[in-house]
């Protein structure tokens, strides 16, 4: 399975274009050889991230209110996501339609992005989400890196499922924490087998990514969705809440009630709909899973600022 994405001859293609385009511009404007040599490094160097959409007004991916970046591509098959037209990781959809997906830049996507500050207050900034943005990593370090150094607070909303001890992958991965404030990682299932059943993953490298996190002591809200016959069961939430409890870096543990909300996406893409039968937990039930999972015990969000 491939899971990183590096540019296509296509993209290097279109870099070519764009820089030819420069050259033009220069010599119409008497732009010097140097600085056409200082753009064409540029546009070789400089890693495009695929996105799938903006969100200028974000209030649940994070502290306060947030520019939410939704990376394009995700390895998960998880039968409750919200946004299946994330998963390819090219420019189509299951049903052959564009995806809608674009390339853009880390200083591009900053500046949009940075539009949008004074609405952030002293809690937001920029969460990026997906599809699974470590999927991206090489753009994610970019865009984190150009953003703290901004003074932006940074989040990213990942499944952890890309995540590696070992080689060039960890050195990445050690880069990119030293530029995120806060991570959003879902316990989707404690139990492996159950967690490959609902999401066609094992969750080995996901338990492995919670204690390296745990390690390095940085801040994480974990979110757990409650599935009526997949997740949602004492024995289950039981054991996701001891797991919970050997780890110090947890601000916040959230219960998110299945809903159906996608339901017409999966239509309009063609993908069968797994849990078409599956009704949204009862009120008890969320009770009971917030209960079992101390939700009220973990209040320290404000202070994983930096
Ligand atoms: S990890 Fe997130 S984006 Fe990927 S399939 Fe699961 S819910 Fe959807």
């Amino acid at each position: 399975m491939k899971i990183m994405i590096f540019p296509s001859y296509a993209t290097y293609f279109h870099r070519f274009v764009l820089y030819r385009t420069n050259i033009a511009i220069s010599q119409a404007s008497k732009t010097s050889v140097a600085i056409n040599a200082a753009r064409l490094f540029y546009f070789l160097r400089m890693t495009l991230g695929r996105i799938n959409k903006l969100e200028t007004f974000g209030s649940v991916d994070g502290p306060g209110i947030r520019f939410v970046v939704f990376t394009q591509g995700c390895p998960m098959r998880c039968k409750f996501c919200h946004n299946p037209e994330t998963w390819d990781f090219g420019t189509k959809s299951p049903n052959g339609a564009d995806n809608g997906s674009f390339e853009i830049s880390a200083e591009d996507l900053l500046k949009k992005a940075v539009r949008y500050k004074p609405y952030w207050g002293s809690d937001g900034g920029i969460t990026v989400s997906g599809g699974e943005p470590l999927a991206q990593i090489d753009f994610m370090i970019e865009f984190f890196e150009a953003a703290k150094a901004a003074g932006v607070h940074t989040c990213i909303d990942t499944s952890g499922v890309t995540f590696r001890r070992t080689g060039e992958t960890f050195a990445k991965i050690e880069r990119l924490m030293k530029a995120t404030d806060l991570l959003l990682v879902d316990i989707k299932h404690i139990d492996c087998d159950a967690h490959k059943e609902l999401t066609g993953h094992g969750n080995e490298n996901i338990i492995e990514f919670f204690r390296y996190l745990d390690e390095i002591q940085k801040p994480i809200w974990i979110r757990h969705v409650l599935v009526p016959g997949g997740s949602d069961n004492d024995e289950a939430l039981t054991r996701t809440r001891d797991f919970i409890r050997t780890l110090g870096n947890v601000k916040r543990v959230e219960v998110l009630p299945y809903h159906a909300f996608a339901l017409s996406k999966y239509q309009e893409l063609g993908i069968a709909y797994a849990l078409k039968d599956t009704q949204t937990p009862t009120a008890d039930r969320v009770k009971n899973a917030n209960e079992i999972l101390e939700t009220a015990k973990y209040t320290e969000w404000e202070s994983s600022r930096k």
